[in-house]
């Protein structure tokens, strides 16, 4: 159990967490980034970025590994933990890890960003892992020459289909309505890839298996306009439905809106606590991408450096 100490403490190491790490360190402030469970955050899990400008196409596992280095050059001093209890009564504010480490530190920025939703229904639960996954890059792999579904309409939702299409022999997308959210770009691909169909309308109502090999057989689909169910015959189940900010140790910390976001002062990236932060999709509702993370990150490391010159 080790007690670390720093003036600048960041959480997180996503887009946001490695720029204010960046521009930190770059002002001659003492920074230590703590990664969180997933190094690298969300963008690990995708394949391929075409919109973080100065890079035409980059897996994200790639982008997010250069700015990890550009970081550690400038000094950042980076510590794979995962923060699970914070007190920011009293400064220095102090925040415990699961592997019962504590950090202290004078400012704190908070990048935690986002995480999956999931559908919530009972047999989602039970194949997960066993079909049901959240992450095309991470398991499209296993559904070569298969046929998969992917649940959802909005960006996630068409990048992993359309990732998907590269694997599997099938892809059908499963949307609730009758127009998907996605950016336009985005969609157009999808629907002149003959490899992907989509049930418009169209809610899971249940994910269908077997038990011994445990695995996915199917699903069960009922259209919302027709009330119509039907039962269509497949190996995989992805689901993109969106995702949750990662506010919970949070919780009675700082303030958070209705859907758990860290509520940020106008035109800032100061929380209700002086000195604590936020940057990235932990605070962002609407915009979340890569690029305006980064952006986020680079203000919240600007703001904590004002912070602690002026003490
Ligand atoms: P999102 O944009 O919120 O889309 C979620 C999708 O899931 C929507 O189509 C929604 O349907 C559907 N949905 C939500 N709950 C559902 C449920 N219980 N059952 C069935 N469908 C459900 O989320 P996202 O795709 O995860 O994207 C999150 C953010 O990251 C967005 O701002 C997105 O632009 C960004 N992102 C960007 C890129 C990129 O730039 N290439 C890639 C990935 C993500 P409705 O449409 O009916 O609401």
């Amino acid at each position: 159990m080790a007690l670390y100490t720093t003036d600048l403490l960041i959480l997180g190491s996503g887009p946001a967490g490695y720029t204010a790490g960046i521009y930190a360190a770059r002002a001659g402030i003492k920074v230590m980034i703590v990664s969180g469970n997933q190094e690298g955050g969300q963008l690990t899990m995708t394949a391929s970025i075409e919109n973080f400008p100065g890079f035409e196409d980059i897996s994200g596992y790639e982008l997010m590994d250069k700015m990890k280095q550009q970081a550690i050059k400038l000094g950042v001093e980076f510590v794979n933990d995962y923060i699970v209890e914070v007190d920011f009564s009293n400064r220095p504010f102090v925040c415990s890890s699961e592997n019962g480490h504590s950090y202290k530190a004078r400012a704190i920025i908070v990048a935690t960003g986002s995480s999956a939703k999931w559908l919530n229904i009972e047999s989602e639960k039970k194949y997960l892992g066993y079909g049901v996954s959240a992450c095309a890059t991470c398991d499209g792999f296993f559904y070569r020459g298969r046929t998969v579904a992917v649940i959802g309409g909005g960006n996630s939702a068409v990048a992993e289909a359309l990732y998907l299409a590269t694997l599997a022999d099938k892809v059908i997308l499963v949307h609730r309505r009758n127009q998907l959210r996605a950016d336009k770009i985005l969609q157009d691909r999808v629907l002149n890839n003959k490899k992907i169909v989509v049930e418009w309308n169209s809610v899971v109502e249940e994910i269908l298996g077997q038990d011994e090999p445990k695995k996915v057989t199917g699903i069960k689909i009922k259209n919302v306009e027709t009330d119509v169910v039907k039962e269509v015959a497949l190996d995989g189940v992805f689901v993109a439905v969106g995702h949750k900010p990662n506010t919970d140790i949070f919780k009675g910390n700082l303030v958070l809106d209705s859907k758990g976001y860290i509520v940020t002062h106008e035109n800032s990236s100061q929380t209700d606590v002086d000195g604590v932060f936020a940057a990235g999709d932990v605070k962002d509702p609407k915009y979340k991408q890569a690029v305006i993370s980064a952006g986020s990150g680079a203000m919240a490391a600007m703001d904590a450096v004002e912070f602690l010159d002026n003490e």
